[in-house]
């Protein structure tokens, strides 16, 4: 059974532009040029301190916020974090865990667990990324993304799945221009959603989307969406670039 959901892209800005002015500049655009599209589901992630500004372009619009980390305790001495009540308050939707550049400063599986938790608990929707530093000819990558898949969802109520986006996003593919084929992302949804339903059942898979992320630009989003059949993307260095990251959204849509 083919299942087919609204697409989701997300642009993750990580530590850019260098002031509010350019990133409320850099919004407005891409809001601009996605007004009439429609069928496809938007998400801007920019550095946290942008929130405030951008949730008044936001407001009644059709682009979601969203924030690039979290942490699990709502308030405290835990200096440098935000919590998923703040982010809520400022208007944010969803919340990326377990982004490789965080697992790469020491997040561990057990930390995105918590993470994903307590953004499900405030009731924002949490997109949590897996994937693999390196493809190896015996399969150890695949047991790798089940690990994180399994320790990710530890603990997440069924009823709860459908605020849980699960984003492939191999590291190699990262910013490196090397894009994961249509058929390396096919195969790993599939395989993703084999773990999902042994844990809950086939039933849930119409409830998650399964995105791709590395190195997705306006050349590669059409293969990636019709032969990998993802449900939809994070962008990182291509959603820094308006009118690249709307023509990502139109082919999404289609
Ligand atoms: C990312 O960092 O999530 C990402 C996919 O980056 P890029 O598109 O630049 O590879």
């Amino acid at each position: 059974m083919k299942i087919v959901q609204t697409p989701l892209i997300i642009g993750n800005w990580k530590m850019n532009p260098q002031s509010v002015k350019m990133a409320e500049a850099l919004f407005k655009d891409v809001q601009k040029g996605i007004a009439r599209v429609r069928g496809v589901d938007v998400g801007i992630a920019p550095p946290a301190v942008y929130f405030s500004g951008l949730e008044k372009l936001a407001k009644g619009k059709r682009m979601m916020l969203v924030a690039q980390d979290v942490f699990w305790e709502n308030l405290g001495a835990r200096t440098g974090e935000i919590s998923a009540p703040m982010l809520k308050s400022l208007g944010v939707s969803a919340v990326i865990i377990g982004h490789s550049e965080r697992r790469a400063l020491g997040e561990s599986d057990e930390d995105v667990n918590k993470k994903i938790l307590a953004t499900l608990k405030t009731g924002l929707d949490a997109v949590v990324c897996v994937g693999e530093k390196k493809r190896d000819t015996h399969g150890d990558y695949l047991s790798l993304v089940e690990k994180q898949v399994r320790a990710a969802l530890a603990g997440v109520s069924k009823a709860k799945l459908s605020h849980v986006v699960i984003a492939y996003e191999p590291i190699w593919a990262i910013g490196t221009g090397n894009t994961a084929t249509s058929s390396d992302a096919h195969e790993m949804k599939l395989f993703i959603q084999r773990v999902i339903s042994d844990i809950y059942g086939r039933s849930v898979l119409s409830r998650i989307r399964i995105l791709y992320g590395g190195s997705v630009n306006a050349k590669n989003a059409e293969e990636l969406c019709t032969k990998g059949e993802v449900d939809g993307f994070l962008v990182g260095g291509a959603s820094l670039r308006a009118s690249e990251f709307i023509t990502i959204i139109k082919i999404a849509s289609k």
